[in-house]
């Protein structure tokens, strides 16, 4: 079965392969800073979903430098394009002052051709839509929206804090102002779900108006809540058969159109606590490389 990767979408979008750099902004979370909860979602490490990225300490032009250079030692190319990727914690919750220096900034950068922001549904009030729009009129802006589920009991569990309905507005808020890629994340793997349950997510997402979407293993951290519960026994990571066969059959009911912007986790390894198979990566990828081959859409 094919699909579109999201390598494959930049390199039609923009004529070439284009490298992401995450890039900290000092932001935090409305779970974390007493408005909806203080200990943040319940798998959440306390870098805030965004292991990679560079030092809050330093501005965002001095992070795009260091992203580069890490780039270049692998790759010599001359001209190489970028994607200024804000990351960690929820990227929409600050002043607008703040959003907007902080934004222009990176999207400005001569060799950014694209900007991506990580969020959440309830973290985008009508006052941030103007910039959003006049960001994505300058370069094609993406926006990721952490859903992880439909399922009210698990995002209970995990803490998400917002409903549904909220997803269904903000995607919709984003379409009207033409934002080019609306990514969704979801989470496979969470506690209590079973595989129909999974699916119908994926399945949701794919009938939404998001046009991305980015399926992500459940991983177990250190020093999460999730930790806790995994390490009482009250419920199992996945095996990578059945994780790989998940992600085949959600790849085969998501429309064809739709870029898949990853297939598996990218968690930090230091603090991974399981799934342990996940820490190989190429092994992971391949595996699940064969089963969507196998998988008839
Ligand atoms: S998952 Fe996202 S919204 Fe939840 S605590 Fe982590 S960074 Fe914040």
């Amino acid at each position: 079965m094919e699909y579109l990767s999201a390598n494959q979408y930049i390199k039609k979008r923009f004529g070439e392969k284009a490298y992401k750099i995450s890039l900290d902004g000092g932001f935090t979370c409305p779970t974390r800073d007493g408005t909806k909860g203080t200990r943040g979602c319940i798998f959440c490490s306390q870098y805030g979903s965004g292991d990679y990225a560079q030092s809050k300490a330093k501005s965002i032009t001095e992070q795009i430098e260091e992203g580069k250079k890490l780039v270049q030692r692998k790759n010599k190319k001359e001209n190489t394009k970028y994607i200024a990727y804000f990351q960690a914690y929820t990227n929409t919750y600050a002043p607008m002052e703040k959003l907007e220096s902080l934004f222009t900034e990176a999207i400005n950068h001569p060799d950014v051709i694209a900007l991506s922001i990580a969020t959440r549904p309830d973290c985008l009030e009508e006052d941030i839509l103007p910039l959003l729009e006049k960001l994505n009129k300058i370069k094609p802006l993406w926006i990721e929206l952490g859903l992880q589920t439909i399922h009210e009991k698990s995002a209970k569990y995990i803490r998400r804090g917002y409903s549904l309905k909220t997803y269904d507005e903000a995607v919709e808020k984003l379409r009207n102002i033409g934002i080019e890629q609306i990514i969704t994340h979801v989470i496979l793997g969470l506690p209590g779900e079973t595989k129909k349950q999974m699916l119908e997510t994926v399945d949701y997402v794919g009938k939404s108006k998001s046009n991305g979407i980015k399926l992500q293993l459940l991983h177990v951290l250190e020093n999460t809540d999730l930790a806790k519960e995994y390490r009482k026994g009250t419920f199992e990571v996945l095996e990578l058969e059945e994780y790989a066969e998940i992600v085949a059959e959600s790849i085969g009911i998501l429309p064809e159109d739709m870029v898949i912007h990853r297939i598996t986790g990218d968690g930090n390894r230091h603090e991974l606590i399981a799934p342990k198979w996940s820490l190989k990566k190429w092994h992971t990828l391949q595996t699940i490389q064969k089963k969507i081959q196998e998988t008839k859409r």
